[in-house]
């Protein structure tokens, strides 16, 4: 084996024992040498998402982590080329906030149920309906509908978004389920004007009296919508000190039976600050194995039957061909883009 090859597989090894088979290992570590050398070649940076799977996720990105830790990244890069190990939605972001730089998506069928479930005309036609309501969109959505926002979200700063616009109603876009427990949270009720034939009183709630309400919208992740709360009492009736960790685009019924709830990287912290004899995470299931790579004396159980058809296309056998071919490359119509950086840069300011 040629000693670069070696140099990876040892390391790959050494991470990945009890998680990737040994002939996987071999292979992958072929394919992360020739990745790197062109990764060097074209002054590129790869941004990896915690979805990925593990072979992929502990050779070759330089950085890894979150949407919100991703886009801070994409803010700061001086590199050429960003190749994004994620979906569309998050190589767009890397656009917005790098207009001059060229970003690749490794997959053209990295899409996102999400981020599939409202558009930009949506989004007017509730401004129309709510005027003078703040639009907080959650970054799971396209260049279009970030456009029509005043501020962007992920599941680890949603909170602090809705609380930083001191307005009682809030239009919270398009997660279900993440509007639920931000609601909760924030001691909103949430109500969803598609069914609610009813017109918000909207005399009061603007700011500082009344009732406070998050207007939602009914888009769900096709991965976390499956979790139910009927699975966690299964798992503790095996396992009763499990700590078990829901994704707040859970139900907000889920996150509730839940021991943690939180965005991908906080459940990381919390897996690692803790000590409990099992641990569950409620969400695509390759992010079980990343963490159980990193931390070896934990014992992390697995749901595998969940896993998210779109962050499963990208492969590294994709991302080597992004290099080699310059695709996919993403594109932004620079007015769509202006627009929507304001709610994203704003986003990266609350932190
Ligand atoms: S896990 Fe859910 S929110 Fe994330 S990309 Fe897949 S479908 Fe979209």
């Amino acid at each position: 084996m040629d000693q670069e090859i070696q140099v990876m597989y040892d390391k790959m090894k050494q991470r990945l024992d009890k998680v990737v088979p040994d002939v996987e290992l071999r292979y992958k570590a072929e394919l992360a040498v020739e990745i790197n050398a062109l990764k060097k070649e074209r002054n590129a940076v790869i941004l990896g998402h915690n979805y990925m799977e593990p072979a992929l996720f502990y050779s070759i990105p330089d950085f890894v982590g979150d949407s919100l830790e991703l886009s801070r990244r994409a803010a700061q890069t001086d590199k050429d080329v960003i190749v994004f190990c994620g979906v569309k939605f998050m190589a767009e972001t890397a656009k917005i906030l790098n207009p001059t730089k060229t970003v690749l998506l490794p997959s053209e069928r990295a899409g996102c149920s999400l981020a599939a479930s409202i558009t930009a005309e949506d989004v007017r036609n509730l401004k129309k309906q709510y005027p003078g309501v703040p639009v907080v969109t959650y970054v799971n959505t396209y260049a279009d509908v970030k456009a029509e926002s005043d501020i962007c979200c992920t599941s680890g700063n949603a909170v602090e978004v809705v609380n930083s616009l001191g307005n009682d109603t809030i239009i919270f876009l398009p997660d279900e389920y993440l509007g639920g427990n931000v609601a909760h949270e924030t001691g909103r009720e949430i109500i969803f004007p598609t069914l609610t034939p009813t017109p918000l009183p909207m005399g009061e709630g603007r700011r500082g009296e009344g009732k406070k309400v998050l207007i939602g919208w009914r888009g769900r992740c096709e991965v976390h919508e499956k979790f139910t709360v009927g699975d966690i009492t299964t798992v503790r009736a095996q396992f009763p000190e499990v700590a078990i960790l829901a994704h707040p685009e859970c139900s907000p019924e889920v996150t509730e039976a839940a021991d943690f709830s939180g965005s991908t990287g906080a459940m990381i912290k919390f897996v690692q600050k803790t000590s409990a004899p099992q641990y569950l995470l409620l969400t695509q299931c390759s992010m079980g194995d990343n963490i159980a790579a990193e931390n070896p004396e934990k014992d992390m159980l697995r749901l595998c039957m969940v896993r998210c058809p779109h962050m499963n296309t990208i492969t590294m056998e994709d991302t080597l061909n992004a290099l080699k071919y310059n695709r996919y490359v993403i594109e932004v119509p620079e007015d769509v883009r202006l627009r929507a950086e304001r709610a994203v840069q704003r986003m990266i300011e609350i932190g």
